[in-house]
């Protein structure tokens, strides 16, 4: 009988062995201005791989310092303070280790999303289902992919934008506030004439004052994006008020809001139509899950926002969008496919047509090319 139970290879009772963080520098195409910060030629982010007896899985922090956090901060934070609480637990402890590592330590939603997508990658692999599966299954087989315009040459993003709508693209979303009204009035214009199959959507990150978003995002309105995001600071909420107000287009918050108390006293204060949810600034699938509840009770939508990440990364925000009703404005996984020099994945990241294709295998549904991190680590800890 003994011998019997062992033939089940792998199952939710496995214990997790051993864990290693590692710090990989990835070149990326170009710079991108990005409202309060800009980012170009190298991003640093920590990768984390979790090991049981027979099975591998993986997870990603992707900080921005502008942002969210730095990649030194995520590495600390996986190997000092929550390592201990993974090494020797089973995996399907999962929920259980994420209540902890919330107890442990304070912020750092990076390493907490690079643990959290690592435990779901291991429990679909011992499940043998997909993480969209695991979250209870998908309401959406294909996301339609937004990238970013946001390079300070102009020329280049419409070489892209035409490489893009070449294959299939039709959504884009302007990176606004960094070097002057004109040049984002020129830009919309610009892309709105070449490419009239499109929708634009604009993207301030913090960008404007108050007075200047008062003056500058109703001219933005009259070319009817799909939508306006964070024209100011994260702590503006007055003033996100006050803009909904003047304008058609859908506002939505992304730096306001990193949790679901924010998501909840956001939805309260009508700040915004939408809200633009993600992994690295919330701690993980499930925190976001519960600011789609929240947005959804408050008839509000989702958009799958994203940060500087690689494939990884982007498969859990897949599987979070594939499953949740609401997110429906698309996503912007397209870091993979369209700005990294290199992936980190075994396949491409399944992009074609305009859209991303949510992997059906166990787990995240593409693994790592383990030699393509070697090759880009910096730093490891085991
Ligand atoms: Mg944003």
């Amino acid at each position: 009988m003994d011998g019997a139970a062992k033939n089940v290879v792998h199952g939710l009772g496995d214990t997790i062995e051993g864990m290693v963080v590692t710090t990989v520098a990835l070149p990326v195409t170009s710079t991108r201005n990005h409202g309060i910060g800009a980012v170009g030629g190298d991003i640093h982010n920590v990768l984390v791989k979790l090991e049981t007896d027979g099975l591998t899985a993986w997870g990603e922090a992707s900080p921005w310092a502008a942002f969210t956090g730095t990649a030194e901060a995520a590495a600390g934070a996986l190997d000092v303070h929550l390592r201990p609480l993974i090494v020797g637990r089973r995996i399907s402890e999962t929920a259980q280790i994420m209540v902890e590592a919330d107890a442990v330590l304070v912020g750092h939603p990076e390493a907490k999303a690079a643990l959290e997508m690592a435990l779901y990658d291991l429990i679909g692999k011992a499940a043998n289902l997909s993480v969209s599966e695991l979250l209870g299954g998908r309401v959406r087989d294909e996301l339609p992919l937004s990238v970013s315009i946001a390079n300070p040459d102009f020329d280049a993003d419409l070489e892209l934008a035409e490489r893009i709508v070449d294959d299939g693209g039709r959504l884009f979303k302007i990176k606004t506030g960094v070097a002057g009204h004109t040049f984002d009035l020129m830009r919309l214009e610009t892309l709105k004439k070449r490419f009239p199959e499109i929708e634009i959507r604009i993207d301030y990150n913090q960008g404007l004052t108050p007075i200047e978003a008062m003056k500058f995002v109703p001219d933005i309105d009259t070319f009817e994006p799909g939508f306006i995001e964070q024209p100011v600071r994260a702590q503006n909420w007055e003033a996100m008020k006050n803009i909904r107000a003047a304008i058609r287009a859908p506002l939505v918050a992304d730096e306001s809001i990193f949790t679901p108390a924010d998501a909840l006293r956001a939805a309260k204060e009508g700040i915004a139509d939408a809200f633009s949810i993600k992994i690295m600034k919330s701690g993980g699938i499930r925190k976001c899950q519960e600011i789609a509840s929240i947005a959804a009770a408050a008839g509000i939508a989702g958009y799958g926002g994203d940060m500087f990440e690689t494939g990884l990364a982007h498969l859990a925000g897949v599987h979070l969008v594939a499953t949740a009703p609401n997110i429906s404005l698309g996503c912007e996984f397209y870091q993979a496919t369209y700005y990294l020099e290199t992936d980190l994945l075994e396949t491409p990241f399944p992009v074609s047509n305009g859209k991303i294709t949510v992997p059906v295998t166990p787990g995240l549904g593409i693994n790592i090319d383990e030699d393509k991190v070697r090759h880009f680590a910096i730093d490891q800890q085991n």
